[in-house]
């Protein structure tokens, strides 16, 4: 049974200092981590001031910088073969990943007044890219606690909370994907040993501690490696059907709508679509419910529904999404449902820890009968947020 490792953060930063060394002549000065996160439940409510319950992963995307004496910024990944160099004006319009990286320090710089210095960049990551775990926050997040890092500033709660609006900016505006903001939130505030719970009418979010040994339970990851970039325009057209629904009954956000305000929709696509918002946002809260009450049938039945709520009202799911939600569940999972922004990418199942040799075997015979591409699995340990090593 072969996992995507997260490999340990100690490790994983002194072959990045190795690296950095040899690609940019001189040794990195500080170390940025963030992590990649799985959405347990709340799937596209964020962008409707609703509730969302991601855990930040072990897996995540390390920045190792150093101090220029110039204004001039340098990105490298070891994820990609391109490399950026300009202004950090210039970063406002960095092309590809360099969006990420260096649009992160132009949105600090501009956006949110945090003094930026040039610098020298160099990112690793565990987190598999574009699998709906997000790669994308982590690698805005972990870059701009470099940057602060460098720049002597203290990460209290204040500068996190700019951290999250220069990545989102940097998402948004640079590289141009729509974001709602659940991402870079888990990225900065995630908590070891809990998931988190976001509101994003209140703006407020608080640790839910999700202790998986006292549930017997292991979260499974299983990315289809079914590329969701495929599919942008569907997710921008899912938030444009949101803001007509909530237009249509007057509204500020489908967080104020009812099921029954929902259910008078004239539009059968604004219906559903709405209905699997207000649905979603009450499977949160009642996921909250079940997580302190140690309902595991609970937490499966909400599993579920979550899925369904995707593929048939929302119509986010694919064949493959499908196929791991129903073996998994087949082969003894509590529950099963797609996790992220949809047309691809992983899904999050709730497996009893004995069963989760069985459920990944299960899996893996299914996606060969069916000739998908082999998926690759990983457990989700709730983990830390963004932070400097050492
Ligand atoms: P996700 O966030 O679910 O992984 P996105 O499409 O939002 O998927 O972000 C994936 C993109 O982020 C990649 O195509 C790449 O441009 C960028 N990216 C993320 N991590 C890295 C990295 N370590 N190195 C280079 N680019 C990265
Ligand atoms: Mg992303």
């Amino acid at each position: 049974m072969t996992f995507l490792e997260p490999g340990d953060p100690q490790t994983t930063a002194e072959h990045l200092g190795g690296a950095f060394r040899e690609a940019f002549g001189a040794p990195a000065q500080v170390v940025g981590r963030a992590p990649g996160r799985v959405n347990l439940i709340g799937e596209h409510t964020d962008y409707n001031a609703g509730l969302v319950l991601p855990l930040a992963l072990a897996h995540a995307t390390f920045a190792a910088a150093r101090r220029r004496t110039d204004d001039r910024v340098r990105v490298r990944s070891r994820q990609s073969d391109e490399t950026w160099e300009g202004t950090l004006a210039e970063a406002s319009a960095a092309p590809g990943w360099a969006g990420y990286a260096a649009g992160v320090l132009w949105a600090l710089a501009e956006r949110e007044g945090v003094p930026v210095p040039g610098m020298d960049v160099l990112v690793d990551s565990t987190v598999p890219l574009g699998a709906g775990l997000s790669s994308s926050a982590a690698l805005e997040c972990a870059v701009a606690v470099a940057a602060v890092a460098l720049a002597d500033q203290e990460l209290d709660d204040d500068l996190r909370a700019r951290l999250v609006r220069a990545a989102m900016t940097a998402e948004t505006e640079v590289v141009g994907a729509p974001t709602g903001g659940m991402d870079q939130t888990i990225a900065m505030h995630g908590r070891g040993g809990a998931a988190l719970l976001i509101d994003f009418r209140s703006g407020e979010h608080r640790p839910v501690p999700l202790d998986l040994d006292d549930l017997g339970l292991t979260v499974l990851v299983t990315d289809t490696r079914v590329s969701h970039a495929l599919h942008d325009g569907g997710y921008a057209s899912r938030r444009a059907d949101c803001e007509e629904a909530a237009r249509l009954l007057g509204l500020p956000s489908l967080r104020e709508a009812t099921l029954e305000q929902v259910e008078g929709l004239a539009d059968d696509r604004l219906r559903r679509r709405a209905r699997h918002i207000v649905t979603e946002i009450a499977r949160v809260t009642a996921t909250v419910e079940a997580l302190a009450e140690q309902d595991r049938a609970a937490l499966g039945r909400l599993f579920l529904a979550s899925h369904v709520s995707m593929r048939d009202d929302f119509e986010i799911s694919c064949e493959e999404l499908d196929t791991v939600v129903e073996t998994a569940v087949e082969a003894g999972a509590v529950g099963a449902r797609m996790t992220g922004g949809g047309f691809g990418g992983s899904a999050v199942s709730l497996v009893p820890t004995e069963r989760v040799s069985a459920v990944v075997r299960a899996i893996d015979a299914r996606f060969v009968t069916a000739g998908f591409r082999a998926p690759a699995h990983l457990l989700g340990v709730p983990s830390v947020g963004a932070g400097r090593l050492g």
